[in-house]
């Protein structure tokens, strides 16, 4: 053995650096290709790609440099670097992308693309001076489906035919609700798309500075708050188009709600708000606290839906065992109706693969998951129907427990009990929907 370090196998990756033209792009990638920052560099990105990450972020204090993945939906720690060659590696990042790699405190903002697995993946990067020292944010963007549909998402088709009739109205309130940042946008737009989009006038209302990705059949329009306007004074312009359907991705305020409420009692309009809260029930509370005119908004309303991501199981190397009859009790799962119950595998950490002897160990890492022992995302949904006796309820508490006692009472599945369903047949595991009910 000599005192060489040992070679590293980098992975077949191809890199596309950035630049104001070709030769500054080639010679960007140049620069980089034989700098002592390359490897590091290469293995990360073609680690974020194989692992289906979508964030990458590195955060750089004095000493050392950490270093993590978010991938569906959660933090994945990597190895610490020492700060010596984590800052080798962002240089090489910064210089790929176009960037000034000696500036480490003012915002700089670049973007580059790799080839890697028979694709190619776009990357922004985004690199801040922090008290601490600097954080870099690098978003891979992961080639996605454009539209998800509510199947695609992961809702029972009973549950979309329901959804479907409310959608159908021509009157009333409907609400969409996540946790913010669990995939509200994603699950708004599979809502919209659930649409009759040949039958009817789409319109979403909304602010110039935020405007949501188009969906096929609806018509946006705009308002910019900076000139005085509001989504009130929008829609009143486009009143006298006659549409159908309204859709407000916000709910300002109290005062603007009550006047979705109007469109939906009054105008006779189909209206639909967007809000995040924890499940449905909550969605409702939200509004409440708003301080919209109860009776008006116990009027217009139909029904709320709501999605929570959870994590599937990878099906290549998930684990069965037999769930003792304690846990199948806590679940509500009758005894004998599902034989087995399923796990996620996780390698061991590199200082536990060793045999008797200390040697270490050659580990098979599941290729489908890369070891992560889970793949991609689906959702539990509610839909709460609005049903008499709940709006006549409304207007006398706003307490969580008993409304969510009254829903129960009429049909109302909670997070949990969709998600035990998802458990029992193996999509995902005891412990992920735990992990996603804390939330
Ligand atoms: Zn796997």
């Amino acid at each position: 053995m000599s005192n060489q370090p040992p070679e590293i196998e980098l992975p077949p990756i191809t890199f596309l650096a950035d630049g104001e033209n070709e030769d500054e792009k080639q010679a960007n990638l140049d620069a980089v290709l034989p700098s002592p920052g390359y490897p590091s560099m290469a293995l990360l990105i073609a680690d974020s790609i194989t692992k289906r990450a979508d964030l990458i972020v590195l955060d750089y204090s004095p000493q050392m440099v950490k270093l993590r993945l978010q991938i569906d939906g959660l933090w994945h720690e990597l190895p610490q670097q020492d700060r010596g060659s984590g800052d080798y590696m962002l240089a090489s990042l910064k210089k790929i992308s176009n960037l000034n790699y000696l500036e480490r405190r003012a915002r700089q903002e670049g973007e580059f693309a790799a080839e890697f697995l028979n694709a190619k993946t776009k990357f922004n990067l985004v690199s801040q001076g922090v008290p601490t020292g600097e954080r870099v944010v690098i978003h891979v963007n992961r080639k996605r489906p454009s539209t998800d549909t509510l199947a695609d998402l992961g809702m029972r088709q009973k549950m979309i035919d329901e959804l479907k009739e409310h959608l159908g109205r021509d009157s009333g309130l409907i609400l969409v609700s996540t946790l913010p940042g669990d995939g509200l946008t994603t699950f708004y737009r599979g809502v919209l798309d659930a649409f009759d989009r040949f039958m009817r006038d789409y319109y979403s209302i909304e602010e110039v500075n935020r405007v949501e990705d188009e969906v096929i059949n609806v018509n946006p329009i705009t308002f910019d708050e900076s000139a005085g306007q509001t989504s009130r004074s929008a829609v009143v312009e486009l009143l006298l188009k006659e549409p159908d359907v309204l859709v407000f991705p916000e709910i300002p305020d109290g005062e603007t709600f009550d006047y979705y409420c109007d469109l939906a009692n009054e105008h006779e309009k189909l209206v639909l708000a967007r809000i995040p809260a924890k499940n449905s029930v909550e969605a409702i509370l939200r509004v409440m606290a708003l301080k919209p005119t109860l009776s008006k908004f116990a009027q217009a309303l139909l029904c709320v839906t709501y999605q929570r991501t959870i994590r599937r199981l990878c099906e290549k190397c998930r684990q069965p065992f037999s769930p003792p009859p304690q846990l199948l009790q806590q679940m509500g799962l009758p005894p004998g109706r599902v034989q087995s119950l399923y796990n996620h595998t996780q390698p061991p950490p590199p200082e536990q693969a060793v045999d008797q002897n200390g040697k270490p160990i050659e580990i098979q890492i599941c290729p489908k998951c890369s070891g992560l022992g889970f793949m991609e995302r689906t959702g539990l949904f509610e839909l709460l129907n609005v049903s008499e006796s709940f709006r006549k309820a409304l207007s006398k508490t706003t307490d969580l427990a008993s409304l969510t006692n009254l829903a129960k009472s009429e049909g109302y599945l909670s997070l949990r009990e969709e998600g035990v369903v998802l458990v029992a047949k193996g999509t995902t595991s005891v412990q992920e929907l735990q992990r996603v009910l804390q939330k």
